[in-house]
């Protein structure tokens, strides 16, 4: 239930806990993804090497802001003529590789940016629960 209100189900990600820490509700999420398509050579794999953690920014939730603590798949890639061993699961409607926040949260704030600009969007940003860093 929680899981269906935070997150689209095409994500397929399953929300195992939430913990609160002054300002801010961390919230554990798995993905639940079986197979994965290797970013290299595109061959599908159901095989799981390892998970790892991410742990970006999502959008503000009640006046708090949220950061997820994300448990994703690294997966091997058989496919022999493949340069890459393993790889790491992409959720590309939501997460880009290597982003410190979700992309919806990125839209958000960058929509906030082109309206007020750059002190003036970081304040109100702020007030969102959406802060930024404008260094
Ligand atoms: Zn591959």
């Amino acid at each position: 239930m929680l899981t269906d209100v935070l997150f689209p189900a095409e994500l397929q990600l399953r929300v195992d806990g939430a913990e609160m820490e002054k300002n801010t509700v961390n919230i554990s999420v798995a993905s639940t993804n079986v197979r994965s398509i290797c970013p290299h050579c595109q061959a599908i794999s159901e095989r799981v090497h390892s998970s790892y953690s991410r742990h970006p920014a999502d959008l503000p939730l009640v006046g708090y802001t949220v950061r997820l603590d994300m448990a994703v798949h690294r997966f091997f890639c058989d496919n022999s003529y493949c340069q890459a061993k393993t790889f790491t699961e992409r959720i590309p409607a939501f997460i880009q590789r290597y982003a410190r926040r979700t992309d919806r949260l990125a839209t958000r704030q960058q929509n906030v940016a082109i309206e007020a600009g750059g002190a003036i969007g970081q304040r109100v940003l702020t007030i969102l629960d959406m802060p930024v860093n404008l260094r």
